[in-house]
């Protein structure tokens, strides 16, 4: 894979681990030769990830609607800054120059991405590989969410294990190593109607 694209959030959460795994996520991509693609901006566990792949050495391409430009104090010091003119432009650019998908913790717009990109293999838009980095179990009621949505039928069982769940960054790195795109899922299960 050349490039991953992270999502994560503005803030750097509440525990310093959050920071930390970030930071060794970004170590990781740099040690690996993967590029870092993310939202742009130097604030929060985004600014993290992209400093700690820039200081390994690694690269580091952000994208940022003009609008956020100021918001989020877009990183003046990425290997490339691509402003675009808005959040739809921004995922859709995002997606195409990446590989595979990262969630680290974060709020409503890291989720929102993630979801995003986890519909467009739902709809087979992509076969990319998409994980969480579930650090201190910040997904944990969101992963058992999706078993509850598997259960309850409203979900494949297919398309919840497309999402890879590690701890660390290294195990997810080389999850995504071995990863191979599965036949395509069926999106509807209709063997209850
Ligand atoms: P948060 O997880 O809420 O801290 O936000 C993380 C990143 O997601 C920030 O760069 C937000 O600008 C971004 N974001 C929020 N909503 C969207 C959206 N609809 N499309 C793309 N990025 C978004």
């Amino acid at each position: 894979m050349e490039r991953l694209c992270v999502f994560s959030g503005s803030s750097p959460g509440a525990h310093p681990d959050y920071v930390r795994t970030a930071q060794e996520l970004g170590r990781s991509l740099a040690a690996a030769g993967v590029g870092l693609v993310y939202g742009g901006a130097s604030v929060g566990l985004m600014g993290a990830v992209a400093d700690a792949a820039l200081e390994a050495g690694g690269e580091a391409i952000g994208v940022i609607p003009q609008a956020l430009v100021d918001r989020e104090i877009a990183h003046q010091g990425l290997s490339e800054l691509r402003i675009v003119s808005s959040m739809h432009e921004r995922k859709a650019l995002m997606a195409e120059l990446a590989g595979g998908f990262v969630a680290l913790p974060g709020g409503m717009g890291t989720l929102e991405e993630l979801f995003e990109v986890y519909t467009w293999t739902q709809l087979g838009l992509h076969s990319k590989p998409l994980g969480l980095l579930d650090v201190r179990d910040y997904f944990k009621a969101l992963v058992a969410f999706l078993d509850h949505a598997v259960a309850e039928r409203f979900m494949t069982v297919e398309h919840r294990e497309l999402l890879v769940v590690e701890k660390r960054a290294e195990e997810l790195l080389e999850a995504f190593r071995r990863w191979r795109p599965p036949a395509r899922a069926k999106w509807i299960d209709r063997s209850q109607t």
